[in-house]
C-alpha cells in the first residue's frame, strides 16, 4: 500500500490558528527573529521540536488517572521501573525531570577538568554539560556523515578508527565514557548500526572504558536497523532495542522523545557504585529515587509511552512519513540531509541560500522565511546553534523540520512542504542576520537577531 496509514484515530482536537503575512512580520520582529521568543498561539504547525510534543495515548491518559502519587515506593515507579527494566535489560533505573537531567548527573560524576568524551555527535544540551563538568567534548561522525548528499544507511556511525586514535592520543584514563547518540540528532536524525555500536563496545573493553548511549531515539533507530541492516530484517524490534542496550554500560534518555510523554527522563547503570553516587546526587537536585523530579502520572505515561513506541505499526508509520516530507522536498529540488532521519528532515541551507555566508546565519534566515510564508515553525542547526563562544563554525548549515508524534496528519505536511516549496521559489530575497544579543551559553534559545 501506498497510503501511510495512521494507525490511531483522533479522539481530541485541538485548534490551530492561521495568521495574516502583517501579524507574522510584526511577531518576527517582536521576536528579534529567533522563533524560540515566539508564542505557540502564533504559530500554524509547530516543527521546532519533537521533545515533548507528541500526543499521548487513551492508555496514557488512562494511566495518569491511576497514578500514585506517594512521595516513596509509588505503584507507578514500580510500573515504571518494570517496564525499563524488560525493555533495557538495566539493573538500576533512576527517573529524571528531562534528559538533561540525566546528563548533569552523569557528567558531575564521571566528567571534570581534563577529561575528553567522545561521541558521534553530541546533542546541545549533553555537550554542555559535558563542558560545565570541565570536560571536552568530541565529535567523532563518519566521513560520510559530513557530507549532506551521501546517502550511507548508518550515516549517524561513530569513527572508530578516529575513536580508537583518539583515545590512544590522549590516554584512556582521560576518558571516562564514549558515548553514542542515537539516532544521531544533531547529525540529522541519521541511525546507527549495531555493528558500529559493536564495534563502540570492543574498543572500550579493549581499553577499559565505559560505554554509553544517550538513546533518546533508541526505538526509531532500532527500526532502522530492522530495515536496513543486513541479517536483522527478521528480528522483532524489542530484540534489537535490547541487544542495542546490552552493548552499553549507561544510558541517559529523554522520554520526551521515544517515550512519547510531555515530560520525563531516564538514567540507565550498571555499576553499583556509580548508581549510588547517581542516587545522592538526584535525590539532591531532583527529588526522592521513586519520583525523580516528576509526577507519579508522568512516570505511568513514560511506562506506557516506551511501551508504545515499541509496536512496529507505529514505527513503519513514523519513519514512513518523516521520510514523505523529505521526499516532497527533494522533489521540489530543495536539499536535505539524505537519506531522511527518523524525527525531522533538515535542509541543507547553505545550498537553499548559497549568497548568504555562515557568519550571517543561512539557517536562521530560512527559519524566518518558512514562518513568514505560511507560519511554519522549524529550528536553525548550525552557526547560531553550535558557534559563538569560541567554537569553530559547523560543517552544516542545517534547518530541522522535526515532526511531533502522533500529532500532525499528511495534509499538515502537504501544507509544510508547500510553504517550503515557494520559500525556495523566492530564496534570492532571504537575507543573513546579525546577532545583537547573546546569551553566555545555548545562545540559540535567546539570542535576539537583526536582518542584514
Ligand atoms: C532531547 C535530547 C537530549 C536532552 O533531553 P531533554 O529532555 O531536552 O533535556 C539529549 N540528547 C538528545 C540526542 C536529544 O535529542
Amino acid at each position: 500500500m501506498k497510503t501511510i496509514i495512521e494507525p490511531f484515530k483522533i479522539k481530541v482536537v485541538e485548534p490551530i490558528h492561521m495568521t495574516t503575512p502583517e501579524q507574522r512580520e510584526g511577531v518576527l520582529q517582536e521576536a528579534g527573529f529567533n522563533l524560540f521568543l515566539v508564542k505557540a498561539r502564533d504559530v500554524l504547525i509547530d516543527l521546532l521540536t519533537d521533545s515533548g510534543t507528541g500526543a499521548m495515548s487513551s492508555e496514557q491518559w488512562a494511566g495518569i488517572m491511576r497514578a500514585d502519587e506517594s512521595y516513596a515506593g509509588a505503584e507507578s515507579f514500580y510500573r515504571f521501573e518494570r517496564q525499563m527494566q524488560e525493555i533495557t535489560g538495566f539493573t538500576h533505573v533512576l527517573p529524571t525531570h528531562q534528559g538533561r537531567a540525566s546528563e548533569r548527573i552523569l557528567f558531575e560524576l564521571i566528567g571534570g577538568a581534563g577529561k575528553v568524551v567522545p561521541n558521534n555527535a553530541h546533542f546541545d544540551t549533553t555537550r554542555a554539560n559535558v563542558e560545565h563538568s570541565g570536560a571536552e567534548p568530541v565529535d567523532l561522525p563518519i566521513d560520510e556523515a559530513k557530507d549532506p548528499k551521501n546517502r550511507h544507511p548508518f550515516k549517524g556511525n561513530i569513527n572508530l578508527q578516529t575513536l580508537e586514535d583518539l583515545i590512544g592520543r590522549v590516554g584512556a584514563d582521560r576518558v571516562p565514557a564514549v558515548m553514542v547518540t542515537v539516532t544521531n540528532n544533531s547529525g540529522g536524525g541519521q541511525p546507527v548500526s549495531l555493528e558500529n555500536l559493536r564495534g563502540v563496545r570492543a574498543i572500550c573493553d579493549r581499553h577499559g572504558i565505559p560505554f554509553f548511549l544517550d538513546a533518546c531515539r533508541f526505538a526509531e533507530n532500532a527500526w532502522f536497523i530492522k530495515m536496513r541492516e543486513e541479517g536483522q530484517g527478521d528480528r522483532s524490534v524489542r530484540d534489537i532495542v535490547r541487544e542495542m542496550f546490552d552493548l552499553a554500560d549507561g544510558a541517559t534518555i529523554s522520554a520526551k522523545k521515544d517515550g512519547i510523554v510531555n515530560i520525563g527522563g531516564v538514567l540507565l547503570l550498571r555499576d553499583d557504585a556509580l548508581f549510588q553516587n547517581a542516587t545522592n546526587l538526584l535525590i539532591l537536585t531532583e527529588g526522592y529515587v521513586t519520583y525523580g523530579g516528576l509526577a507519579g502520572r508522568d512516570l505511568e505515561a513514560m511506562a506506557r509511552g516506551f511501551e508504545e513506541v515499541l509496536r512496529e505499526d507505529y514505527l513503519d508509520y513514523r519513519i514512513r512519513s518523516t521520510a514523505y516530507l523529505g521526499n516532497q522536498l527533494t522533489e521540489a529540488g530543495i536539499a536535505i540531509v539524505e537519506p531522511p532521519g527518523g524525527h525531522a528532515i533538515y535542509v541543507d541551507a547553505k545550498a537553499f541560500c548559497p549568497h548568504i555566508p555562515p557568519a550571517e546565519f543561512p539557517g536562521q534566515a530560512v527559519v524566518a522565511g518558512l514562518y513568514r510564508i505560511g507560519g511554519v515553525r522549524a529550528v536553525e542547526i548550525g552557526s547560531v546553534m553550535f558557534g559563538g563562544g569560541g567554537h569553530a563554525p559547523p560543517a552544516m548549515e542545517l534547518v530541522r523540520l522535526a515532526m511531533p508524534r502522533r500529532v500532525y496528519t499528511q495534509s499538515h505536511i502537504d501544507y509544510v512542504a508547500e510553504a517550503m516549496s515557494e520559500l525556495h521559489a523566492r530564496r534570492d530575497t532571504l537575507r543573513g542576520l546579525r546577532i545583537v544579543d547573546e546569551p553566555p551559553a545555548l545562545r540559540h534559545f535567546t539570542a535576539r537577531f537583526e536582518e542584514l
